[in-house]
């Protein structure tokens, strides 16, 4: 018997959101095991059963440290963190395997582990070291439908990790990859990647096609679509990914290694392909510290060496010796820094620090900017037109974000993609037709839920 063509298809909390849900997502399975495909399922935990989980161990933390700590977890704290993380992907998957079993189907749920995935120690941000497919291929031989919990992994230790919010793309495209799989589909709440979130920009338009280039710009900047490793993976195993919706049929957006040739494109580049913001951000700034060789580093080391992520970094020019230095970080992140930058301000002998955990980053992206000039100064003009100040720029080759207050970021949103005239009823442009026909989306969910 020649091997079936192989698909991964994920389903995000929404999709599997109550007992409903799943068993209308053991239709779609069943569906495309119909159409001839062989199917490894991967799910996310059920609706916002994460962020309950987060809150229950949140709530059994200690809430003062002791003088002079600084107030993060410690490693056995985010050891049993992932721990309780993972059991919410876990439910999802042996109710999936349940009602897929209903419905005539032999099935296996397996969690992280038993799904082969490795990973290094690093819990609550886990990075896949390895796949170890022979379980879930031996399934598939054996013409079983393997539904795998997605988000966790194991560690070196034996421990349950966890890969970041939003890290069940993550275990898709991964498994996709190491099974070499036709496509991976990502089913969720919107059938496909906008112009712009279309639960702020009611008139954001679908996109056919994007590059793993401009999805990754976009997922990183805070288009939560998709998990950022998830498109950083897909690209480089050239692993055609599709956001397509669980509550109705559409051909959702494809992100593949090029645009198509002429296709549902306008012949000429957009400028712009879409707008994303992010409100998970905080700044913090020493400012009066020696303008000399190594002084970065002096500041910035002692973050990076307990693994916080700075974003962008601005240094003033120095005057009379002396220079100020302000950089951003994620809000998670934003009190650990602060704790840890006046150590080192005062270390230093800085004149002091200060921080804001309520800004918010506008980007646009696009592969067309590349050939095009005045576009920074077109995304200026419009913040400036709605009275929006920049706190801070900076630019890749194919984006540009600026840092501002986080109550300017839904106007500004709007306001950039009104500029690059990206709306849907511009001719030659793709538009979300089933949008104007009155079908409900799913609720919005809570902000909390990245
Ligand atoms: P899931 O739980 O299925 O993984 P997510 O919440 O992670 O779903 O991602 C889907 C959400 O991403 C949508 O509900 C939408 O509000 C948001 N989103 C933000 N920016 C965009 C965009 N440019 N295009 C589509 N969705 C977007
Ligand atoms: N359940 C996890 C989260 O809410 C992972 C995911 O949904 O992808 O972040
Ligand atoms: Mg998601």
């Amino acid at each position: 018997m020649t091997a079936l063509k192989l698909l991964v298809q994920k389903f995000g909390g929404t999709s599997v959101d109550d007992i409903e849900r799943l068993k209308i997502v053991a239709k779609l399975v069943d569906k495309t095991r119909r159409a001839g495909y062989s199917v490894v399922v991967v799910v996310s935990a059920m609706g916002d059963t994460t962020d309950h989980l987060l809150k229950q161990m949140e709530s059994l933390r200690r809430t003062r440290p002791p003088p002079g700590a600084v107030k993060a977890m410690t490693p056995s704290n985010l050891r049993e963190m992932d721990a309780l993380l993972a059991t919410g992907e876990q439910v999802s998957s042996a109710l999936l395997a349940t009602a897929l079993y209903a419905i005539g189907h032999d099935t296996r749920s397996l969690n992280g582990a038993q799904a082969g995935i490795y990973t290094d120690q690093q819990h609550g941000r886990a990075r896949i070291q390895g796949i170890d497919t022979s379980h879930v291929r031996q399934l598939l031989q054996e013409n079983q439908i393997p539904v795998v919990a997605g988000f966790q992994g194991v560690a070196p230790d034996g421990s349950v990790t966890t890969l970041g919010r939003g890290g069940s793309d993550t275990t898709a495209v991964a498994l996709a990859a190491a099974l070499e799989a036709e496509e991976c589909r990502i089913y969720t709440d919107v059938d496909g990647v906008y112009t712009a979130d279309p639960r702020i920009v009611l008139d954001a338009r679908r996109i056919a096609q994007l590059t793993y280039e401009e999805m990754l710009e976009f997922s990183s900047l805070g288009t939560k679509v998709m998990h950022s490793r998830a498109v950083e993976f897909a690209g480089k195993h050239n692993v055609p990914l599709r956001v397509l919706s669980s509550f109705r049929d559409g051909p959702g957006t494809l992100i593949a290694g090029e645009r198509p040739a002429g296709g549902s494109r306008p012949l000429e580049q957009p400028l712009i392909t879409g707008v994303a913001c992010n409100q998970d951000e905080a700044k913090l700034t020493v400012s009066g510290i020696p303008d000399k060789p190594g002084i970065a580093d002096d500041i910035l080391g002692p973050i990076a060496r307990v693994n916080i992520e700075v974003d962008m970094i601005v240094q003033n020019v120095g005057e009379h010796g002396l220079t100020d230095l302000t950089f951003t970080v994620h809000r998670r992140d934003y009190l650990q820094a602060r704790e840890l930058l006046g150590r080192v301000a005062e270390k230093l002998g800085a004149r002091g620090t200060s921080g804001d955990s309520s800004i918010g980053k506008l980007s646009i992206v696009g592969v067309g900017m590349r050939s095009h000039a005045g576009i920074a100064s077109r995304m200026f003009q419009a913040l400036a037109r709605e009275d929006i100040n920049i706190m801070m720029i900076s630019t890749s080759e194919i984006k540009i974000s600026v840092v501002v207050k986080e109550t300017h970021l839904e106007t500004g949103v709007k306001a950039l993609h009104r500029a690059f005239e990206l709306e849907w009823d511009k001719p030659g442009q793709e538009v979300v037709s089933n949008r104007s026909q009155g079908e409900t989306d799913p609720a919005p969910r809570q902000a909390s839920q990245v």
